[in-house]
């Protein structure tokens, strides 16, 4: 998958793509492979890197939702573990079990939420992860021995699915290409084309190269995530608002604060939130908040408030009491969440709890709200609305039991390479050719120079920081040493890309001025 090429498909259409979707997260996503399996022509179009904005920046669950269950959303928890299912089959590089403890203190929590999660496990049905089970106060410390021990009397285990989502989001846009389609990154829409009224394409800004690109399009899909009423103002100045954007952040902390395998799971802390401690590639991270926010921006700030919640509740139940000085990076989120149905008068479909679906006057289709987990239901009903509302002749959906980029029987065989998959094959003759990239970008952080050509050659990352944000998750881990690595990165891409001394300087600046806010202290 290069640029290059997606570029030359652009070009080379002499008819109006069956769908031109807006939007490289998770939801954009899911529609262009959707769209390509099924055989229609989509081609996508994202303002920055894919997965640049929510989709990076979850707690990287692949999940039913345990709260959504306490709220008696039955029907959302079932479907989302159905996807969990089905996403852990066709992408068994990126999604694994991972078992959850939720520790009791209270006389009751055991019973109530053992209770609870047995129903969990019997919506999961045969796709379930593992059966949840009562434990002693021994076996919870057993578990988690790190865990505060002050009044601990037992806890309950469950399992759910943990993946990489910026991974995730790189290999959907790899199968979409395989399937036919187009992906494009750092290709920003700017205004949506009319011709009688009806949306008949978008004008797009290449930020590469400075190009100006109408592209036809016999369905436009508004897939913007938390920018999804900006693009709903392109085609209609005076729509209104349909998101509540809700902000969530996340601490990292070193793995020794939780080691052993199993992660935390806090139901309901004092103000009534779920918080996780979860282990992820050798680090710990705990979140989440939920704070309103009023504005939406690709880099969200997290708050003071947010940190010390974190941090103090941190502290509440790891024994080792982190302080600020262990956070190794901080990152926010922004959930697109769907404010109450519209009254306006157009045709608004609430296809589940979940995520909405509608489709404006002139024929503009947004799909907002949802969840990673649940991406690919999105995307089934966001294509069939689509294609009914183009006149395309209706086909089903395949993406059920459809194989992601980098698919492998026993990903595990690649070791620190398993979330490349099959991809992993052609990392290792890479290194073998030129053993110097076996060498680890930094000794704080594990990625080898391998997966920076890599990133470079075939995945589209055109920056420094797609390679250290998205491609490999650095920034995330530890955000200091990945602005430490960050010059001997972008020597590599310049080799790769042929680019000049002055491009390393410019992408080293650039990413530093990101990744420091990523540093508790600039925070
Ligand atoms: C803190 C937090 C934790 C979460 N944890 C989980 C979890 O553990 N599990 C789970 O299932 N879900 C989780 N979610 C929810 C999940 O991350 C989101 O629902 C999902 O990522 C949203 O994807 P999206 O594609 O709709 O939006 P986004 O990822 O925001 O994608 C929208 C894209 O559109 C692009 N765009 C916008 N305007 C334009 C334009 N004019 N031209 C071109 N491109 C444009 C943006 O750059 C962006 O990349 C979490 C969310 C948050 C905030």
């Amino acid at each position: 998958m290069t640029r290059r090429d997606g570029l030359r498909a652009l070009q080379a259409r002499d008819e109006p793509w069956d769908f031109v979707i807006v939007g490289g997260g998770a939801t954009g996503l899911g529609c262009a492979l959707e769209a390509a399996a099924r055989g229609y022509a989509p081609i996508l179009l994202e303002m920055h890197d894919f997965a640049k904005a929510t989709s990076s920046r979850s707690t990287k669950l692949v999940h039913g939702g345990v709260r959504y269950l306490e709220q008696g959303h039955i029907p959302l928890v079932f479907e989302a573990l159905k996807e969990r299912g089905r996403l852990r089959q066709n992408a068994p590089h990126l999604v694994h079990s991972r078992p959850f403890v939720v520790p009791g203190y209270k006389w009751w929590e055991r019973s109530y939420y053992g209770m609870g999660l047995k129903v969990y496990d019997l919506l999961a049905g045969r796709k379930n992860f593992g059966r949840s089970k009562r434990l002693s106060r021994e076996e919870t410390l057993a578990r988690l021995p790190t865990i505060e021990r002050d009044g601990l009397r037992g806890g309950v285990i469950y399992y759910d699915g943990q993946f990489d989502d910026a991974r995730l989001a790189v290999n959907m846009a790899q199968t979409t290409v395989e399937q036919g389609g187009v992906a494009l990154n750092y290709m920003e829409v700017t205004d949506l084309r009319k011709t009688n009224g009806g949306v008949d394409g978008v004008v797009a800004h290449d930020r590469e190269t400075g190009a100006r690109h109408e592209i036809e399009g016999r369905t436009v899909i508004n897939a913007a995530g938390v920018f999804t009423d900006t693009v709903r103002a392109m085609d209609d100045a005076a729509a209104p608002a349909t998101l509540r954007p809700s902000q969530g952040t996340h601490i990292v902390l070193d793995r020794s604060f939780l080691p052993g395998e199993s992660a935390i799971m806090v139901p309901e802390t004092d103000d009534g939130r779920v918080l996780f401690a979860i282990p992820w590639n050798e680090r710990i991270i705990v979140g989440t908040t939920e704070a309103p926010v009023d504005e939406v921006t690709l880099e969200p700030e997290p708050t003071d408030g947010e940190l010390d919640f974190l941090i103090e509740h941190a502290r509440r139940y790891l024994v080792g009491d982190p302080g600020p000085e262990d956070v190794l990076s901080v990152f926010a989120g922004i959930r697109p969440l769907v404010a109450p149905s519209q009254s306006n008068g157009q045709a608004t479909a609430s296809i589940s709890r979940s995520h909405e679906l509608h489709v404006s006057e002139s024929g503009l289709v947004t799909i907002s709200g949802g969840k990673w987990t649940t991406y690919r239901k999105m995307a089934e009903d966001t294509i069939d609305r689509a294609a009914k509302h183009a006149g395309l002749k209706p086909r089903p959906s395949v993406t059920k039991h459809l194989n992601i980029h980098g698919w492998h029987e026993h990903p595990e065989r690649f070791g620190d390479l398993s979330r490349y998959g099959s991809d992993a094959i052609a990392l290792r003759r890479l290194m073998k050719e030129r053993p110097a990239l076996r060498a680890p970008l930094h000794d704080r952080l594990p990625i080898r120079e391998v997966q920076v050509v890599w990133a470079a050659r075939h995945e589209m990352a055109q920056s420094v920081e797609d390679v250290l944000a998205r491609r490999t998750r650095g920034l995330l881990l530890d955000a200091q040493a990945s602005i430490d690595a960050a010059p001997r990165v972008a020597a590599l891409m310049a080799e790769e890309r042929g680019h000049d001394q002055q491009w390393q300087c410019d992408q080293v600046e650039a990413f530093r001025e990101t990744a420091e806010a990523y540093l508790l202290d600039s925070a």
